[in-house]
């Protein structure tokens, strides 16, 4: 309930896939070879609603 920590892991809720935080690429990558969901997939992050500034719509 402190300190807001950004997300090492997220799950897309439209295909499944799942990504974990690499430190050395400083990006998203699949967590594993089966997890990579669907490639043309627009992916929804579990994690857009407290992570994705892009989404804010206060008009
Ligand atoms: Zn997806």
């Amino acid at each position: 309930m402190s300190a807001i920590e950004p997300p090492t892991e997220r799950t897309c809720e439209r295909c499944g896939r799942v990504e974990e935080w690499d430190e050395d690429q400083q990006t998203f990558v699949a967590a594993s070879d089966d997890s990579l969901g669907q490639p043309h997939c627009l992916h929804e992050w579990d994690i857009n609603g407290q992570y994705n500034p892009l989404q804010e719509s206060e008009s």
